[in-house]
């Protein structure tokens, strides 16, 4: 019997519907996965093997310990989490762009990946949010991208989506904040959009880029002090320690 992935090359070899790598441009067949070209495909850091149960960053085969070490530094609200990538490279650029230059169709491929290469299914979820940007953000922008995310996601596996954090303040960068001004700037720019139906359930968060967790542990914070049992966050990519 003919194999079907042979099959569909040769079906793009006949009829070939000029389908373009998401990121170099160049022409891919329909079927390559993830819309990306090989090239590409291997330029990104997926990460790989022992990674830090809190965060989802790589850590050492050889380490002792469950957690990276800035995961041992601070207690965050959050149970669990995965980390697609490292933030660098191909997924910095495809990020970027997603997030800047109006590529929103970028969302079916990330959600792809995170799919095919995080162990979602293992956690006990019963609903899948995202991390809120501010009304005018979302105006300017006209989509919030870890939205579109979470809801593909939810899409192809099958559990609920839901929208329950709103962010009632703009914020600064935090990235260049000490850690104490990180704390202030954040505290109270989320609050419940609604409260219905997450009363002991276990939600996954999902986010872009993970740089210090700050964000994260004030939405999850917020969703413990309303009553969530366990928060999962799942992000594209994370950021090393410099
Ligand atoms: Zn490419
Ligand atoms: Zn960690």
């Amino acid at each position: 019997m003919i194999n079907l992935k042979i099959f569909s090359k040769i079906l793009d070899l006949i009829f070939p519907d000029k389908v373009t790598c998401v990121n170099c441009g160049c022409e891919i067949y329909s079927s390559d996965k993830y819309s990306l070209c090989e090239e590409c495909l291997k330029t990104l850091t997926i990460i790989k093997g022992k990674t830090c149960r809190i965060c989802g960053r790589g850590i050492s085969e050889i380490s002792s310990y469950e957690k990276c070490m800035e995961c041992r530094k601070n207690d965050f609200y959050f149970d669990g989490g995965f980390s697609l990538c490292v933030f660098s490279g191909t997924i910095k650029k495809l990020l970027m762009d997603f997030k800047y230059n109006e590529k929103n169709y970028l969302y079916s491929v990330f959600s792809d990946l995170i799919i095919d290469n995080l162990n979602l299914n293992d956690l006990d979820i019963d609903l899948i949010t995202f991390v809120p940007v501010h009304f005018t953000r979302k105006f300017f922008r006209g989509y919030n991208q870890s939205e579109l995310i979470a809801n593909d996601i939810s899409k192809k596996i099958g559990i609920n989506s839901k929208k329950i954090l709103i962010r009632t303040k703009i914020t600064k960068r935090l990235k260049v904040l000490s850690k104490e001004e990180r704390k202030n700037e954040i505290e109270g720019a989320f609050i419940i959009n609604n409260k219905k139906n997450f009363t002991r359930k276990n939600i996954l968060i999902i986010d872009d880029i993970y740089t210090t967790g700050t964000t994260l542990n004030e939405c999850s914070k917020v969703l413990k002090y309303n009553g969530a049992e366990k928060i999962y966050i799942c992000t594209l990519a994370i950021r090393c320690k410099d």
